[in-house]
């Protein structure tokens, strides 16, 4: 009777939990399945439009955000493929990209209001106005896109707008800021990348003082098959890091030539 009592008891614990391990089973399925498509869906967003909280960006950040997500969408993402294929990105849509409001974006802090009156910068723009243009326009899928509008100028003209002359800095980075012209910056060499203390590019003060001869050749230049200036680095002086200069060197000048390398993935 005891024994009949305890395998009763036996059956309906075992039933129990049998009906609690399905249970839980079940609910430990369906919220794995809801967390993952909660991941799915949160990974094509920045993180702090979910549940983590981010004490650097603002409504600013958002607003121009969404502003850049739709010039992508409608102006770029649809031709992406059209560009791959031909290795080219049309220059009316470096233009489109300055009447965007998003191009001088890339050059960084301080917006250049001074040479691109016309167009009005994000309240309280910073570096993560910036990488908000890189993180949307990396939705376009295609790093030759990516890199052929934005990297050759996020590279290349900082560095006249911060050292360059004033006339230097009206003359080339007026244009490139609104997408009339192209610039790059060309350091790498075919025989110094990482070693950058040890280019060979060499550029010569003619006697008038006016004037200097580059002698040199230059490698793996994101933009360079299009640019019109190169934000080139030269060396002016002795050996070693001390002895480099940054020139613009213009397409037009004589001398200047370009080819095409056959890359993988950017162009
Ligand atoms: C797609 C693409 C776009 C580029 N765009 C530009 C551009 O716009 N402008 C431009 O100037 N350059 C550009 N580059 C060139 C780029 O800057 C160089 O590739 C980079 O500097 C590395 O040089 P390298 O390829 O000659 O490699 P190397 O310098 O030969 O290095 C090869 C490997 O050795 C390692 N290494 C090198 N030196 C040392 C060391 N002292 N100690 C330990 N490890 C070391 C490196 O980390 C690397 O893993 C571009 C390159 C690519 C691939």
């Amino acid at each position: 009777m005891r024994f009949s009592f305890a395998m009763c008891a036996f059956s309906w614990i075992a039933v129990a939990a049998a009906v609690v391990v399905v249970a839980v089973c079940a609910l430990t399925r369906a919220d794995t399945l809801t967390q993952s498509m909660l991941t799915v869906t949160n990974r094509s967003q920045p993180s702090w439009y979910g549940e983590f909280n981010s004490p650097y960006y603002t409504k600013s950040h958002e607003d121009f955000r969404a502003k850049v997500r739709a010039f992508v969408d409608s102006a770029i993402a649809p031709y992406v493929h059209e560009w791959d294929e031909s290795k080219t990105i049309p220059l009316e849509i470096y233009r489109a990209t300055y009447a965007a409001g998003i191009l001088p974006a890339v050059v960084g802090k301080p917006w250049p209001s001074d040479l691109v009156p016309d167009c009005p910068a994000p309240e309280n723009f910073d570096y993560f106005h910036e990488l908000i243009v890189f993180d949307e326009f990396a939705r376009c899928g295609s790093g030759g896109v990516l890199w052929g509008l934005l990297e050759g100028i996020n590279i290349g003209l900082p560095p006249v707008l911060n050292f360059g002359s004033e006339e230097l800095r009206r003359r080339v980075g007026v244009p490139c800021l609104r997408g009339e012209k192209i610039i790059c910056l060309a350091i790498t060499e075919p025989y110094a990348g990482s070693d950058v203390a040890n280019i060979r590019c060499e550029a010569k003060l003619d006697p008038s003082g006016r004037f200097f001869t580059v002698t040199g050749e230059k490698k793996w230049i994101t933009n360079g098959i299009w640019a019109d200036y190169f934000t080139c680095a030269v060396r002016t002086g002795g050996e070693g890091m001390g002895g480099i200069s940054l020139l613009v060197i213009e397409r037009s000048m004589p001398g200047v030539e370009c080819k095409r390398m056959d890359c993988m993935g950017v162009w």
